[in-house]
């Protein structure tokens, strides 16, 4: 398809390089979506868990409830603010590298066990279409996959961040 010249993304003829000023963006912007989600089944979770009682006490009186999504918070939460320092490096023009990296994986995966356990949290209605957190697990485990692997970061992490020898 031919595209009009006034639509070109930087210099001509260095396409690929346009292609990699996206990959830090794509990594923050992943990592506050699953920031987004983690915060939205703990709303609903800690919402239920105030809600519904079993035997004439709230589930989420109980430490078996409460601590791990207390932990779930948590871990989002430092989701959040790796985020955030990723995006204001990126948007202050410094390398951001790192932090996007870093964000995309602790965002993976504090949103993926925050799901887990807001559906830990409402038992058998954690299955139902009706509080739709089931529906997410698609795509919050799709973010430990793309758009680029906890391993490939792992080795971003090894190599660039640790100076170990790069291993691929
Ligand atoms: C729905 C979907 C959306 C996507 N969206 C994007 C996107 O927006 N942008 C983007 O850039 N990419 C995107 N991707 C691609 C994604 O980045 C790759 O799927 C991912 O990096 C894994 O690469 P692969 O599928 O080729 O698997 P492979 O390279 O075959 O890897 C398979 C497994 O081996 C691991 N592995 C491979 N090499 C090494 C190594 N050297 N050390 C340790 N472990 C290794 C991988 O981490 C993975 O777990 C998307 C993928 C999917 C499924």
């Amino acid at each position: 398809m031919e595209i009009p010249e006034d639509r070109l993304l930087g210099a001509q003829g260095n396409g690929f390089a346009q292609v990699f000023a996206g990959l830090n963006p794509e990594r923050i912007v992943v990592a506050y979506m699953a920031v987004g989600f983690g915060h939205y089944a703990l709303d609903i979770a800690s919402s239920y868990a105030r809600d519904r009682k079993v035997w004439g006490v709230p589930i989420g009186a109980h430490q078996g409830i409460a601590h791990p999504m207390a932990i779930a918070k948590i871990n989002v939460e430092l989701a959040e603010l790796i985020s955030s320092k990723a995006a204001w490096l990126f948007d202050n023009g410094y390398d951001a590298s790192e932090s996007a990296n870093i964000a995309k994986f602790q965002g993976a995966d504090a949103a993926l066990a925050a799901l887990d356990q807001s559906i830990q949290t409402l038992g058998g209605n954690g299955m139902s279409s009706e509080f739709g957190l089931a529906d997410f697990w698609g795509v919050v485990r799709l973010y430990k996959t793309a758009p680029i692997s906890r391993e490939m970061i792992l080795n971003f992490i090894s190599q660039h961040s640790l100076g170990l020898p790069r291993s691929y």
